[in-house]
């Protein structure tokens, strides 16, 4: 391995042939960044706005300056299906005045205002950074404001500093509790799934909905993806959550089980294996025999109608070297699995906030030599992807500009996406954009 590599970050980067302990003890994640390695990781409450974004009725107040209010304004390619009010971002642009003298008051108006021209029933009031270093106390406008309005006013204590990308999503799943809980009745809708973990991206969600229609699963609520705070009031009727963002998304299925007694299980719909492994395990958990079979056949359909298309991208793509960075774990496996169905070799592979389980199979499932890193930084992944010669890096909108200036293709897998990488359909998307990029014509006027 390389030595120009930071000592306190040496734990966090491995190559597959390191023998890990059987529980990914291998590897060094789940841990706040180094200071100073400059992450590709973003902050606490860029990982909770991009969670609660796609509620599609949702109002976001970003207590705090301009800047974090546009970072993440209309961050994610999401769809609906109803309201577009999601797609505006509120902030009390925070002023020094304001940060000398206290900015509760600017946020009361805030509320105020959202309600008076809006007539907003769900708000969420998020603290960053410099709300996090004055203290304002945004709990007590949050409170006042739901007795006073008697709507749903929603405080995402959020400071970017205070954690890492992680802790977002534990207070994005915290705030759909809320959410939730006061519609609970105790009913349930036999037979019935909720979707989590799916942003609806380009339509994503639809085509997974599609699907499970398709066999006779009623999908209940879908979080976060084309959601709105009605169908969320429904989702502690469903018989079984399906978490498909697993970084996101299984800690809120946990807590849904702790207290409505909902189970889980972690799916996958990118890919031909895991599109299909995912759609049967689903009808095996909630379905009865007719709806079994009518996944298999959906499979086996949809499968082989795949398979003349695969046929002909693979002579141009087999042998060809990839590098993967992305957000969480389980996007990363059902990536090399598509890379491996493509005869594409998998060289670098790294994610911003996997868990030690999802690097146990990573490491299974990369060949000899693979670097397997966690909370990259630039010069990390520039570095590798030199060092192994990757012909194609998939990743999102920060990475795209380390592979165009080391002239290698990219494919953006992130929020920002116009066109699906979900399901059957995706899976043309995906290798239809990976083999235009690794193969334009472009890299032979490289030197
Ligand atoms: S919360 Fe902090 S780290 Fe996040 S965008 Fe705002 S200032 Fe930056």
């Amino acid at each position: 391995m390389t030595a120009d590599i930071l000592e306190e970050r040496k734990k966090s980067i491995i190559s597959s042939d390191f023998c890990c302990q059987g529980d990914g003890s291998g590897i060094s994640c789940e841990k706040e960044s180094v200071s100073g390695a400059v992450s590709q990781r973003a902050c606490v409450y860029c990982g909770a706005r991009v969670v609660l974004n796609p509620i599609t009725d949702a109002f976001h107040i970003i207590h705090g300056p301009i800047g974090c209010s546009s970072y993440t304004w209309d961050i994610r390619g999401s769809l609906t299906s109803g309201s577009d009010v999601f797609r505006n971002s509120f902030s009390t642009d925070l002023k020094e005045r304001d940060i000398i003298f206290g900015g509760t008051k600017i946020l009361e108006a805030a509320v105020d205002e959202v309600v008076a021209k809006h007539g907003a029933k769900l708000i969420f009031v998020y603290a960053t950074c410099i709300v996090g270093v004055i203290g304002d106390d945004i709990e007590a406008v949050c409170r006042a404001a739901t007795e006073k309005y008697k709507i749903l006013v929603i405080p995402v204590k959020a400071p970017g500093f205070s954690g890492t990308k992680s802790q977002g999503y534990k207070l994005a799943c915290d705030a759909i509790m809320k959410v939730i809980a006061p519609a609970y009745d105790g009913s349930k809708i036999p037979g019935s799934i909720n979707i989590l973990g799916d942003y609806n991206l380009s339509g994503e969600m639809w085509i997974i909905e599609g699907y499970l229609k398709k066999i006779g699963i009623k999908v209940n609520a879908t979080i976060t993806g084309d959601a709105s705070m009605q169908t969320l009031q429904t989702a502690s009727k469903a018989s079984l959550n399906i978490v498909q963002c697993a970084g996101s998304s299984t800690y809120l299925a946990k807590r849904m089980e702790e207290e409505w007694g909902i189970p889980f299980i972690k799916v996958s719909f990118f890919g031909v294996e895991d599109t299909s492994n995912s759609i049967l395990r689903v009808a095996q958990a909630v379905g009865n025999e007719e709806v079994i079979a009518k996944a298999e056949e959906l499979i086996q359909t949809e499968s082989s109608g795949l398979q003349s298309f695969l046929d002909k991208y693979k002579p141009k793509l087999v042998g060809k070297k990839a590098a993967i960075y992305v957000g969480g774990g389980f996007k990363a496996i059902s990536l090399i699995r598509q890379f491996n169905e493509l005869g594409i070799e998998t060289v670098v592979v790294g994610t911003q906030t996997g868990q030690k389980e999802d690097y146990d199979i990573i490491r299974q499932l990369s060949n000899s030599g693979t670097i397997i890193m966690d909370d990259a930084n630039p010069s990390e992944l520039e570095t590798f992807m030199k060092e192994k010669k990757a012909d194609i890096l998939v990743g999102g909108v920060k990475e795209r500009p380390l592979a165009y200036k080391l002239g290698i293709a990219f494919c953006d897998h992130n929020h920002e996406r116009k066109h699906a990488l979900a399901g059957y359909e995706g899976v043309r998307n995906f290798v239809e954009e990976i083999n235009l990029s690794i193969n334009s014509p472009v890299w032979d006027l490289l030197d």
